[in-house]
């Protein structure tokens, strides 16, 4: 059976996937259809950060499936209250709006904070205004990708809404210069994920809070990808000391198997949510809830937040002591690492084909960078597998450059 013309054929052409065919993951693990195993380097964007087909994931999951799924928000559950009350106390915040993916949450903090902004701060109606930042990936929405920089995420889906002003990441004066008294909210990532895991200057977000503070501005954090143990805390705002008045998590909530996303907040910030004003018919399911509790449980009790810490750093050791001119830079916090490629000699695309010849997954983000980001559970020994092989490409892509140059 050929699985890739097949999926060429009947799958929308909106991705560009690596030519290998996935049937099976354990732990870091996957497997192709012919058996043949791989180092996952890629975890699904971070949603498999607790690695594929986690045992207590899956019991988890089969066990809530065999007694409630999914009765809606109509009707109280005996899983919803435990979960977010654990996602409150990991976060600090005191209230959580379940949803299903990071672009819906993403969506609930922007009503959230544009209803705050009209009943709790006063601005005039449908002027509430957010400030983000040029390099952005909060999702794929119509108004997300309308605040977007990148021409790809837009191009052909306008016309898009308005209120959103974008200034460039880690610049604070472009940050002050945008707020205006009708700036409900500063929404940000911490880290720039899919613009290449770009790491801000140190200072930065509490520079933003201090802003948020003297205009009365709320500071939402996009968490989606950074948070759960992803930077080596528990959420990326922590390396600074900062407190937002919001934040949005996903990705890994979801224990690698379910959709599981939320807007966690203060309670002044959630409670402009009136019933009927938003909602969601899968958001806050049992089903979601127990995975996303024990998926909370896993992180804490496998000490993930730590491993990724400890782990990250080694693996950021390491790839700093490569001298390689195809290596251009390389950056990141915790198991979470962006390796920038010379586009003069190879793209990030080559450099990630040659790693699955070689049996590591990884996926290129933008043309320049490859991405480096293992499930949080992997061993030191896959680890170390995975950068030798990525040793190795450098290597190999800098005795046998592309052979037609490309400006960068
Ligand atoms: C992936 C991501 C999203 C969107 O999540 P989806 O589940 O794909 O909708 C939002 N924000 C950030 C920072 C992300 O990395």
């Amino acid at each position: 059976m050929d699985f890739i013309a097949l999926e060429n054929r009947v799958s929308a052409p909106n991705y560009a996937p690596l030519p290998v065919v996935l049937a099976r993951g354990e732990g870091s693990y996957l497997w192709d259809v012919d058996g043949r195993r791989y180092v996952d380097m890629m975890s699904a964007y971070s949603a498999v950060s607790l690695g594929h087909s986690h045992p207590r994931i899956l019991a988890a999951l089969t066990a809530q499936a065999q007694r409630l799924a999914v009765p809606s928000r109509a009707y109280y559950s005996d899983r919803l209250g435990p979960f977010l009350e654990e996602l409150c106390r990991v976060s600090g915040f005191d209230v959580a709006l379940p949803m299903n993916t990071g672009a819906e949450a993403v969506e609930t903090a922007i009503k959230g904070a544009r209803r705050w902004a009209y009943r709790v701060k006063g601005v005039r109606r449908d002027r509430a205004e957010i400030i983000v930042a040029q390099g952005n990936f909060h999702g794929r929405t119509t108004s997300i990708v309308g605040f977007s920089s990148e021409a790809s995420y837009r191009d052909g889906f306008g016309p898009f809404a308005p209120g959103f002003r974008a200034v460039p990441f880690g610049d604070l004066a472009a940050m002050q210069r945008a707020i205006t008294p009708d700036t409900a909210a500063i929404l940000v990532e911490p880290i720039q994920g899919e613009a290449g895991i770009v790491v801000p200057p140190k200072g930065w977000l509490a520079g933003v809070r201090a802003l948020c503070d003297r205009h009365g501005v709320l500071l939402i954090v996009d968490e989606v990808q950074s948070g759960l143990g992803r930077t080596g805390a528990w959420f990326a705002f922590e390396h600074e000391n900062v407190r937002p008045d919001g934040i949005i998590v996903g990705k890994a909530l979801g224990g690698g198997v379910l959709p599981v996303s939320a807007f966690v907040a203060r309670r002044e910030v959630m409670d402009v949510f009136t019933p009927g004003s938003h909602g969601s018919t899968f958001g806050g399911n049992p089903l979601a809830a127990a995975v996303g509790l024990e998926a909370l449980h896993v992180i804490r009790e496998e000490g993930l937040v730590e491993r990724s810490r400890v782990l990250g750093a080694y693996m950021l050791e390491r790839l700093r002591a490569i001298k390689s001119p195809v290596l251009k830079a390389v950056r990141g916090l915790g198991l979470w690492v962006g390796a920038e490629i010379d586009p003069q000699i190879a793209s990030a695309r080559m450099a990630c084909e040659h790693l699955l010849a070689k049996g590591v997954l990884s996926k290129e983000t933008h043309d320049t960078v490859v991405r480096l980001a293992p499930p949080l559970v992997i061993a030191r020994d896959d680890l170390d597998f995975a950068l030798d092989r990525f040793e190795e490409v450098l290597r190999d892509l800098s005795v046998s450059p592309r052979p037609h140059p490309v400006a960068a």
